[in-house]
């Protein structure tokens, strides 16, 4: 273990220096979108009724991994044409599904393309905006929707050090900024876009399963409060950046994983 340790310092350090004289990558989790009290009256799930899609994040967790209440993923995959994500990082998405979610009847999924929105950079009310117009499933009887945006154009707070690739804004729903996943990999010393698109859907993914402490409950605690709701393992999944050692895993070809805390906090909430 300690031949292993050591040779991942040494690793950590050399990417971090090329991190460092390339760029930074911060993942960013928005909580302040949550229903307003008349929407709750409202909560019937019969496809249509947007409501119970517009709930807080991680409020879904439990849905999500149990099957007590929906034995069915219907996902729903936006996109902006030319912003199309890989065949492997969905396959990738879907496998993780497979690790940690009780979905007997599976995962259904609808992709499908739509002219630029034209007003990037987006800011998360631009977002929102953009669901509303586009998003066609909703929560049905034994079917958890989901929904995914893949947007042309980054995040309005980016700015030259730190960039936002996908944010978790709603209880079923999250943003991909494709355009910065296409340009933060297509260069020298990055990893390759669908190592970087998976992991960013799937961490994203994550704070829907309510991670870190934000739907499921903490088993021990591993929450990183200065980020807030990440996990402070600096190897895992839902670290709060790709940097140091995420940084090193994604360089070497690897997807960052879920640690055992994380795993731990899942399985809690009735995952696999
Ligand atoms: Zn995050
Ligand atoms: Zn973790």
């Amino acid at each position: 273990m300690s031949d292993h340790f050591s040779l991942k310092t040494i690793n950590h350090l050399q990417m971090k220096k090329l991190f460092r004289n390339s760029y930074l990558v911060y993942f960013f989790l928005l909580l302040t979108i949550s229903c307003s009290k008349d929407n709750e009256d409202n909560g019937s799930e019969n496809g249509t009724n947007p409501i119970p899609n517009q709930q807080l994040t991680g409020s879904s967790a439990n849905d999500f991994l149990s099957a007590s209440k929906y034995d069915k993923i219907a996902f729903e995959i936006v996109y902006v044409e030319g912003y199309k994500p890989s065949t492997t990082s969905i396959n990738n998405l879907l496998s993780f599904f497979n690790e940690l979610l009780h979905k007997p009847q599976g995962v259904t999924i609808t992709e499908r393309a739509i002219p630029s929105p034209g007003n990037g950079p987006y800011t998360i009310q631009e977002i929102v905006e953009i669901e509303k117009k586009n998003r066609t499933k909703f929560n049905n009887v034994n079917e958890l929707a989901l929904y995914a945006f893949f947007a042309d154009s980054n995040y309005n707070t980016d700015n030259s050090t730190s960039v936002t690739l996908g944010t978790a804004y709603r209880n079923t729903s999250f943003v991909i900024f494709e355009n910065t996943i296409i340009k933060q990999s297509n260069r020298p010393g990055a990893p390759s876009r669908p190592n970087l698109e998976t992991a960013v859907l799937q961490h994203e993914f994550g704070h829907l399963l309510g991670l870190v402490d934000f739907g499921s409950d903490m088993q021990e605690d591993h929450l990183d409060k200065e980020h807030g709701f990440h996990c402070n393992v600096s190897t895992c999944l839902m670290f709060w950046q790709i940097e140091s050692n995420l940084a090193t895993s994604l360089l070497n070809g690897e997807i960052p994983k879920l640690d055992a805390h994380c795993l731990a906090d899942l399985r809690a909430n009735g995952g696999k």
